[in-house]
Order: C-alpha cells, then sequence, then structure tokens
C-alpha cells in the first residue's frame, strides 16, 4: 500500500543496495532521484553466491526467473585446507585463525625489547 505521504528521497549509489531500494520507495510512491558518481553501470565482477535475504528479496521483486537465465549453476561446495583436503569449514578457519595468532605472538616476542619467551603465551 502507497504511504500516506510521498516523501522527495534522494539515494547516493546505484549499485545493489541503491537501486533496490529505489524499486520499493518506488513501489511505495515516493519520488526519488538516484545519483551514481560512476559513469555506467558495472559490467565486470566476479561469480558470486547467492542465498540468504538476498535470494528472499529478488523472489519478492519477481527476478527470480531473469536471474535464472544467467546463473551458473554450482552442484557442490566444498571447503578445503592448504593440501586440498575437505574438512569442516568451521575447523579450518580455527586452525587458520589459531596459525594467525601463533604467527602473531612469536613476531611481538621477537620485537619485545626485554626477550621473555613466555611473554605471549597468552596468545596461543
Ligand atoms: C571480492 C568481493 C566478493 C564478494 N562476493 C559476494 C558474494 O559472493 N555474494 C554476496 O552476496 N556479496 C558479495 N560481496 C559483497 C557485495 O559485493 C556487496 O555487499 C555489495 O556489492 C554492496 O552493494 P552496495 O550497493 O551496498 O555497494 P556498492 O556495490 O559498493 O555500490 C555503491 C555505489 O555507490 C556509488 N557511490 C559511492 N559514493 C558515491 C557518491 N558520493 N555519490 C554517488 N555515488 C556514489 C559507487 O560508485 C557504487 O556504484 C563481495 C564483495 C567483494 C569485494
Amino acid at each position: 500500500m502507497p504511504s500516506p505521504e510521498a516523501m522527495k528521497i534522494l539515494i547516493s549509489g546505484a549499485e545493489i543496495a541503491g537501486l533496490t531500494l529505489s524499486f520499493w520507495l518506488r513501489l511505495d510512491g515516493h519520488d526519488l532521484t538516484v545519483v551514481e558518481k560512476a559513469p555506467s553501470l558495472r559490467d565486470e565482477g566476479y561469480m558470486i553466491d547467492f542465498f540468504g535475504s538476498g535470494y528472499d528479496v529478488s523472489e519478492r521483486m519477481l527476478l527470480l526467473g531473469e536471474l535464472e537465465k544467467i546463473h551458473y549453476p554450482i552442484s557442490r561446495l566444498a571447503f578445503v585446507d592448504a593440501n586440498g583436503r575437505e574438512g569442516d569449514p568451521e575447523l579450518i578457519l580455527s586452525h587458520v585463525c589459531l596459525n594467525q595468532l601463533h604467527q602473531v605472538a612469536e613476531r611481538i616476542a621477537d620485537q619485545s625489547d626485554d626477550h621473555d619467551p613466555d611473554s605471549a603465551g597468552y596468545l596461543a
């Protein structure tokens, strides 16, 4: 249902957030101006994952049919460690973080003037 009072609204940025907001506010009857500093829409980019709220909103905007035409099917998603072994993503992330913490702790210990080998122990 349109808003009882239409507002003049300025949206800065004509990418996914700005354009999606424009869609919904226009539907609600507001008077919109969208400004974009780039000379044209971006036509380069990455292949993106597409699920969760973005998917739900696209469905509500009746865009899924158009998006289906340009989608690249992915049958399976796997997280692998440095050796290519598949594993639990949270476990892999924990190991990566722990490894980084050890390296940071070693660097701090190396840089410390009065080097105490146990001083950075709490980081590990
Ligand atoms: C490497 C990478 C991979 C990603 N992969 C995924 C993914 O797989 N799945 C996913 O859902 N998300 C992914 N994201 C996140 C996603 O790209 C962003 O969340 C999304 O693009 C944000 O959209 P936005 O419209 O808020 O901002 P942006 O896309 O940054 O758009 C902002 C717009 O505002 C314009 N602008 C900025 N300042 C001004 C100004 N002063 N005046 C006028 N215009 C202005 C810019 O030119 C731009 O067009 C990824 C991001 C990166 C960097």
